[in-house]
């Protein structure tokens, strides 16, 4: 696109909005008729980096065909799902604006507060505005009970800093996007990571909009999984679980030597299956925990030490900054996607 080209050269980008997507066909044509013409009355040079997760429906064909007529939309195309994180990670590496906003795809997060994120954060100076969800009633009342536990967990293990639901929809600065860029970490939890950075930050409130097409793409699988790297991610606390654990069991341990040992003074030693039975499943399952919780740690360490890649770009339609990213690209590969059957 020579107009693209010409918008690199000549202005830089104030603006990048970041948008990870993994099988959206259904929900993509209504967040191009909500997000072009916020950003078009925005006025101000932006792109829109759309990240096609792996999608295995038409996204990457409709991505394709809306570039045509809209030349700030960018693709960057990973080689297989990587995870809504991960694909995060992926559009804020290459994302070159001097403020980065993230949005759900699902337009759950409205485009329409993405002016006065970018206003607040000029005005004040702000380095991280927070989009705040102000009302949920949308959500399930399970999503809800639950996203109300996680958060307040958060809150204890990563200070209380990390805003109460705040998920991915935040803008970021360009100091912002690159200090979490200088972050070895793997698992990355965004939510927990950027208010831990400390930058000066504010919020924008906003309505939760139920999803506007398709499925949710977080099953409980995936919600549990973002839980477990929040923690493990944040705090050693639950290793300190077997400790208290073996610290109870212990006093548990010492009152019934003392019933046993009264029992055999007394000559009553024969019965007692019921108690031996429930002691030794007792014991089995609090050292099974234990072990898989310093499992969690130890995978983490795994994870860390293999340091691989997070994520693979497939392509990107703009030229890759250079040494851009953890996502290394084939050359080889076609600049415009390929559309899939
Ligand atoms: N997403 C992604 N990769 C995944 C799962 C999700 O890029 O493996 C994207 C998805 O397309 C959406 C965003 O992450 O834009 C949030 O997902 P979703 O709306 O399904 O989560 P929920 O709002 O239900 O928590
Ligand atoms: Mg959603």
């Amino acid at each position: 696109m020579p107009e693209e080209r010409d918008a690199e050269r000549h202005e830089p980008v104030v603006l990048s909005v970041v948008i990870p997507m993994f099988n959206e066909e259904e929900a993509l044509p209504a967040l191009v008729t909500r997000l072009r013409p916020v950003l078009t009355e925005l006025g101000v040079p932006h792109e829109v980096v759309a990240v096609d997760d792996g999608s295995g429906d038409r996204t990457a064909e409709l991505l394709a065909a809306f570039r045509l007529g809209w030349p700030e939309l960018r693709v960057v195309a990973l080689r297989r799902n990587s995870g809504h994180q991960a694909a995060l990670t992926a559009g804020l590496d290459r994302a070159r604006g001097a403020y980065v906003v993230s949005l759900d795809a699902d337009l759950q997060d409205p485009p329409e507060k993405i002016p006065d994120m970018l206003a607040l954060a000029r005005a004040q100076g702000l380095d991280i505005v927070y989009g705040v969800r102000a009302d949920r009633s949308s959500d399930s009342g399970f999503k809800r009970w639950s996203a109300g536990v996680y958060y307040r967990l958060m809150r204890r293990l990563a200070g209380p800093s990390v805003p109460a639901q705040a998920g991915d929809f935040r803008l970021l600065s360009r100091a912002a996007v690159d200090a979490l860029k200088a972050l070895p970490d793997q698992q990355r939890v965004y939510r927990l990571l950027v208010p831990w950075l400390g930058f000066p930050s504010g919020q924008v409130a906003y309505e939760r909009a139920p999803r506007t097409a398709g499925r949710t793409k977080y099953p409980l699988g995936r919600m549990i999984r973002l839980a477990v790297d929040s923690v493990t991610g944040f705090s050693a606390a639950p290793l300190r679980i077997a400790t208290w654990l073996g610290a109870g069991a212990f006093v548990v341990c010492l009152a019934l030597l003392v019933y046993t040992l009264t029992a055999f003074a007394l000559g009553r030693t024969v019965p007692g299956w019921t108690s031996l039975f429930t002691g030794i499943v007792f014991i089995g399952a609090v050292q099974l925990i234990c072990v898989g919780l310093l499992g969690e740690y130890v995978g983490r360490i795994y994870t860390a030490v293999q340091n691989r890649p997070t994520y693979f770009v497939r392509h990107d339609t703009a030229a890759p900054s250079p040494g851009g990213g953890a996502g290394a690209e084939d050359p080889k590969e076609p600049r415009v996607p390929v559309p899939r059957a």
